[in-house]
């Protein structure tokens, strides 16, 4: 089964103590449709202006990203700059260039109201909710965010708790969402907002997941060099609906296997520069990866 995917789609300007890269392919649609892909075809909902590079187009063909609700149109695509201090993980944003996202309002083609599984990467909450009020009956709905509209955009983003089945943010989001400094405790208030599935993504440490079958921790995959962490939440999103989709059936049954698979394609993401590590892996890459974690929290 496909995914339906709608978030960002970026050009990315990174750079880190070693090195600077800028208008890399980026974006949390872009990064989480190019996980998503390794296990189920992909329908990308996003927009890019007339300065988006062919190349990326064709990138987004050859992992078999579906492209009719891409919008093309003229002007500057979304722009991210940012910025990593010397330990990788705190960033700075320098740069956020909305371009054509100002005016962006999909309507989506019929075949892609029918998704069974969609993906609300993180963007405005309120282009969330016009992609969702126009989906029939997913059978699953997951959501991402940023610390940005838990400050501005708050009324909308807890409207859309009240409408999805998972919810994914990362562990100081969840304090700030609900004030809280204990994770067990916030991800229960969590879900009395709304979401069934809480999933509290932890950078290198892993994961926490709540679900109706208990607490779940998944491990980061640990990598001894990172080089660029951007995007790496949002692969790990898009690898789990991903393989979510490619499995069907019961969600509580796959939910673990399809953590620990968002979690390894993520760590590919942190090895290279936007997608540029990500996209030359393959499937059997992945599943390695997903040995080897099996392997090192058995006991
Ligand atoms: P992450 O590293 O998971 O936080 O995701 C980084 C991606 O988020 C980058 O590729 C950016 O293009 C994208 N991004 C940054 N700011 C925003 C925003 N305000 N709305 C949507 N996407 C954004």
């Amino acid at each position: 089964m496909s995914v339906l995917v709608v978030g960002s789609t970026a050009l990315d300007s990174i750079k880190t103590p070693q090195a600077e890269n800028p208008r890399l392919l980026g974006g949390s649609a872009s990064h989480a449709g190019v996980a998503a892909s390794f296990f189920t075809p992909v329908h990308l909902v996003g927009i890019v202006g007339d300065d988006f590079p062919k190349r990326y187009i064709n990138l987004y063909q050859r992992h078999g990203i579906h492209l009719e609700a891409l919008q093309i149109v003229p002007g500057k695509t979304f722009h991210w700059a940012g910025e990593y201090e010397v330990n990788m993980n705190n960033r700075r944003t320098l740069k956020t260039e909305l371009g054509v996202f100002e005016t962006f309002s999909p309507t989506l083609p019929k075949a892609h109201r029918e998704s069974a599984y969609v993906l609300l990467a993180n963007i405005a909450p309120s282009l969330q909710h016009h992609v969702l009020d126009q989906m029939q009956r997913p059978k699953f709905v997951i959501a991402d965010t940023m610390d940005l509209w838990l400050n501005i955009a708050l009324a909308e983003l807890l409207k859309l708790l009240r409408r999805i089945d998972a919810f994914v943010l990362n562990d100081s989001e969840a304090r700030l969402l609900t004030k809280d400094d204990n994770l067990l405790s916030a991800v229960q208030k969590i879900h009395r907002l709304g979401p069934k599935y809480v999933i509290v993504k932890k950078g290198e440490h892993g994961s926490l997941v709540s679900s109706p079958r208990g607490l779940f921790l998944a491990p980061a995959f640990p990598l001894q060099k990172v080089v660029d962490p951007t995007g790496a939440g949002d692969s790990f999103v898009g690898g789990l609906v991903g393989y979510l989709a490619s499995r069907g059936g019961s969600i509580d049954a796959h939910l673990k296997c399809a953590v620990v698979h968002g979690s390894a394609v993520a760590s590919f993401c942190c090895e290279g520069f936007g997608l540029t590590r990500t996209t030359r892996i393959t499937r059997q890459a992945i599943e390695d990866r997903v040995k080897v974690l099996r392997k090192i929290v058995r006991f």
